[in-house]
């Protein structure tokens, strides 16, 4: 249960938990752990400790530390929801989603590599409507000029 008294005290999570007067904007702490995210706090620091983090904070390029903080917290997060398997359910979830992806791709790229085989690029991109009426127009399956009617038109003129 959140007290009124830390809601206007304005300190962050890391502080609350620690008990500490925040400092504000020099707090290590306060960007990445504002009050409303002490759950989240308490998830990482049962798995990392305070000392590590801030440590980490410390000596991580400042581009990476947000990054960091996001990766601690899924894992932490992961942690406290399967404690003994944490974040392996997820990244074989994800293995197994990027395998069935790759092999699409793969079924796409045979696809394609199969019509360029069949069906040659025109070399001047105009002229597509020319070289594929069949497949362009009908939108099924090219089975070349129908000669008998090509024949016939070219009889009638
Ligand atoms: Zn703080």
């Amino acid at each position: 249960m959140v007290r009124t008294n830390d809601r206007s005290s304005g300190a962050c999570a890391a502080c609350k938990h620690r008990r500490m007067k925040c400092r504000g904007v020099q707090c290590p702490m306060a960007p990445y752990f504002p009050a409303n995210k002490s759950q989240e706090l308490i998830n990482v620091l049962k798995l990392f400790g305070f000392k590590n983090i801030t440590k980490t904070l410390r000596t991580i390029n400042p581009l990476k530390k947000q990054d960091y903080i996001n990766s601690i917290i899924d894992e932490a997060n992961a942690r406290a929801f399967d404690p003994v398997c944490g974040c392996i359910p997820l990244i074989s979830s994800l293995n197994e989603e990027l395998n069935f992806f790759k092999a699409e791709l793969d079924r796409v790229l045979q696809q394609l590599a199969m019509y360029k085989s069949h069906y040659p690029c025109p070399t001047n991109t105009h002229d597509v409507n020319m070289n594929y009426p069949a497949i362009v127009q009908n939108n099924q399956e090219f089975v070349g000029v129908d000669q008998e009617n090509v024949g016939a038109a070219d009889l009638g003129n």
